[in-house]
C-alpha cells in the first residue's frame, strides 16, 4: 500500500512542476527578447561604457594631459610649435591652432580601461568609441597612430623645431655670458668698498681705555668681590 501511495504522489509531483516550469516558458513565448543574437545583432552601449577609445585628431590641441594623466603610461604625444609660414587650418572651435600634434600613439594592449585620459581630456578629443571587438594575435595590432600628418612631413616638423630650439638655446646662451661679462666688467670699475673699523679699534672702545693704557677694571669691595 505504501508503495502505491508514494507512486502516486511522485506522478503528481512530476506533473505539476514540468507543468510550472512549461508555463514559465510559454508566457516569455510571447515576450521581448532580452538577449541578442550576437555578432549579427549588436548592442548599443551607454555612453560612458569603457569600450575602446578613439581620438578626434582635428579637435586635439596638444596639451599632454592625457599622457600625464595615464597611470600605465601608453599615450605618447609629441608636438611642435606652429610657425607663421605654416598657416594650419584653426580648431574646431574657432581658435588658431598653437601646436602641430606629430606624434599621438597609444598602445591599446596595455590599456587598463580606467578612463583618466577621456575624463581630463578638455576638448572631448579621446573618447570611447561604441564597439569592443578589437582582438589580435601580436601586442602590434593594438597599436593606435592617430596623427593625421604623413611621416615626411612629421619628420620636417620636427627637424625644424630642432633647429629653432638650438638656436633659441645658443641666443640664451649668448645673452647669459654677456650678462655675466657686463657683471664682472662692473665689478673691477667699482672702488673698493672702505674697510670696516673692528670693534677694538673704535672711538667707543677707545674711550674705555685710559691715559696709562690699561682698561679700567670695576672697583673691588671688602669681600673681595666686585661691585656690582
Ligand atoms: S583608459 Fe587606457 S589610455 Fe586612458 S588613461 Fe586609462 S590606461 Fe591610459
Ligand atoms: S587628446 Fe585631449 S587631453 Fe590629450 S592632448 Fe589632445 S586635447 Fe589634450
Amino acid at each position: 500500500m505504501n508503495h502505491l501511495h508514494k507512486y502516486f504522489r511522485d506522478l503528481y509531483l512530476g506533473v505539476t512542476t514540468i507543468s510550472i516550469g512549461m508555463a514559465v516558458t510559454f508566457r516569455h513565448l510571447f515576450t521581448r527578447a532580452v538577449t541578442v543574437q550576437y555578432p549579427h545583432e549588436k548592442l548599443t552601449y551607454p555612453p560612458r561604457a569603457r569600450t575602446m577609445l578613439v581620438t578626434d585628431i582635428d579637435s586635439c590641441n596638444g596639451c599632454l594631459q592625457c599622457s600625464r594623466a595615464c597611470p600605465v603610461e601608453i599615450i605618447h604625444i609629441q608636438t611642435v610649435k606652429v610657425q607663421p609660414e605654416d598657416n594650419p587650418p584653426d580648431m574646431p572651435d574657432g581658435k588658431p591652432r598653437k601646436l602641430h600634434v606629430v606624434q599621438f600613439d597609444v598602445e591599446m594592449s596595455k590599456c587598463i580601461h580606467c578612463g583618466l585620459c577621456t575624463e581630463i581630456c578638455s576638448t572631448g578629443s579621446i573618447h570611447w568609441e561604441n564597439q569592443h571587438e578589437e582582438v589580435s594575435y601580436a601586442r602590434d595590432g593594438l597599436f593606435r597612430d592617430w596623427s593625421s600628418y604623413p611621416l615626411d612631413e612629421r619628420k620636417r616638423l620636427l627637424d625644424r623645431d630642432a633647429v629653432i630650439k638650438a638656436e633659441k638655446a645658443k641666443k640664451a646662451a649668448e645673452a647669459a655670458a654677456a650678462k655675466e661679462a657686463a657683471a664682472a666688467k662692473e665689478s673691477v670699475e667699482k672702488p673698493a668698498p672702505k674697510p670696516v673699523e673692528s670693534k677694538e679699534t673704535s672711538p667707543k672702545a677707545e674711550s674705555k681705555v685710559n691715559k696709562e693704557g690699561e682698561t679700567p677694571q670695576p672697583p673691588v669691595t671688602e669681600n673681595g668681590k666686585e661691585d656690582a
